[in-house]
């Protein structure tokens, strides 16, 4: 099967009660059995849930992995990974990466004995000078927000195979539609499903996925000892979010490829990060790994002007402000005064979050009215 059929079709079969075409949302915590032990496969919902599990076998389709996991958010499918580590272990990890996985990376993980690593990754060979003999993660985010640079999954890899060591990718971003990390060498993906998984802004969701049985087994004792699940609603809402991932990401992509090019050429833009332009430091990366360039895009304009940035955001009228991204709806978000607001000036524009830097998640609207939006929130 393709992938525009996987989205559809991957793993799933009509219901075995009823034939219902789609997943039924089995609203329960638990099961009856006819004698102990006696049951359908299903004991207590926690454990499984048969929505749930239609959902996970999306995922492993839509990923080209074996075995797929839900969880109750992004988040709780990272705590998931980290807790196959134990005190003493090393991680190493980019430095340009989601604010809540530093966060719990650094406020949680390190209180337990981890020892984490941040680093530039764009160059595989800085990754190799951090592995030790207790390096047993390497945490790959890619796309990366908010400066969108490129990291090379297969040259990760290739670090973390020579040194026997588990390579994980958040593909949030990319969403497999425009890069299968598992088939670049990855031992683990990771989702905020959150995003353009769900699609449509109305689930908060993480997902997992692996090829290896031992490591799938680790990580379904993991689920059910910890208990982060996902509830059936919204395994039923993400299920039917993934039946249209492939049309989405190809408006997405266009969308945001139009959007690029248009403030790129906007004179008072000063920069425009999207890895699509030629010129984009990562852009033979992203070329080998991608097969488009997604929605994600920021830009920063001339004078590097504060309250003029927060003056464009407040004035846009269809893109609308607000935090997240991966939805059908168009969002902006101003970094430097809501997701990166906490990150000293200094440390944060260091990494490229300069005081003018504006976020945009292209959503799939119409391409004109995205376009006259921005053009008279920027007059403004
Ligand atoms: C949102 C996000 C997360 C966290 O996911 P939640 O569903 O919000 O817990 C992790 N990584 C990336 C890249 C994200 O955008």
């Amino acid at each position: 099967m393709k992938f525009n059929t996987k989205t559809i079709h991957g793993g799933q079969e009509p219901d075995k009660a009823y034939g219902a075409v789609m997943p039924p949302i089995y609203q329960t915590s638990t099961y009856a059995q006819t004698t102990p032990g006696g049951h359908k496969g299903y004991e207590y919902s926690r454990t499984h849930n048969p929505t749930r599990t239609a959902l996970e076998k999306s995922f492993a389709s839509i990923e080209n992995g074996n075995y797929g996991l839900a969880f109750g958010s992004g988040l709780a499918a990272i705590d998931a990974i980290m807790k196959l580590l134990q005190p003493g272990d090393e991680v190493i990890s980019t430095s340009d990466l989601y604010g809540g996985t530093y966060r719990l990376f650094t406020k949680i993980f390190e209180g337990f004995g981890i020892k984490f690593h941040f680093i530039g990754m764009q160059n595989a060979a800085n990754i190799e000078s951090y592995v030790n003999e207790n390096t047993k993660l390497i945490w790959v985010e890619t796309p990366t927000n908010p400066m969108m640079n490129i990291i090379d999954i297969e040259a990760s890899s290739a670090v973390a195979k020579k040194h026997n060591i588990m390579l994980a990718v958040d593909n949030t971003f990319a969403t497999p539609y425009l890069q299968r990390p598992l088939d670049l060498g990855a031992d683990i993906v990771m989702h905020s499903a959150t995003k353009y998984i769900g699609g449509h802004s109305d689930l908060v969701m993480g997902a997992l996925v692996v090829k290896d049985k031992k490591l799938a087994d680790k990580l379904y004792f993991i689920q059910n000892a910890s208990g982060a699940i996902c509830g059936p609603m919204d395994s039923f809402l993400a299920l039917r979010g993934i039946k249209t991932l492939h049309v989405r990401m190809q408006r997405h992509c266009e969308n945001g490829k139009a959007v690029a090019e248009y403030l790129a050429q906007h004179p008072a833009v000063e920069n425009v990060y999207w890895p699509g332009f030629e010129s984009h430091p990562n852009h033979e990366i992203a070329k080998k790994q991608m097969d488009d360039f997604g929605g994600m895009i920021s830009f920063t304009t001339k004078g590097n002007d504060y309250e003029k940035s927060i003056k464009i955001v407040e004035n846009l009228k269809v893109f609308v402000l607000a935090e997240s991204l991966g939805g059908v709806e168009s969002l902006a978000g101003h970094p430097a005064s809501m997701t990166h607001a906490s990150i000293p000036k200094s440390a944060r524009e260091k990494t490229g979050v300069v005081d003018s830097l504006i976020r945009l998640s292209v959503g799939i609207e119409d391409i004109d009215d995205l376009i006259a939006d921005l053009a008279q929130a920027i007059a403004t």
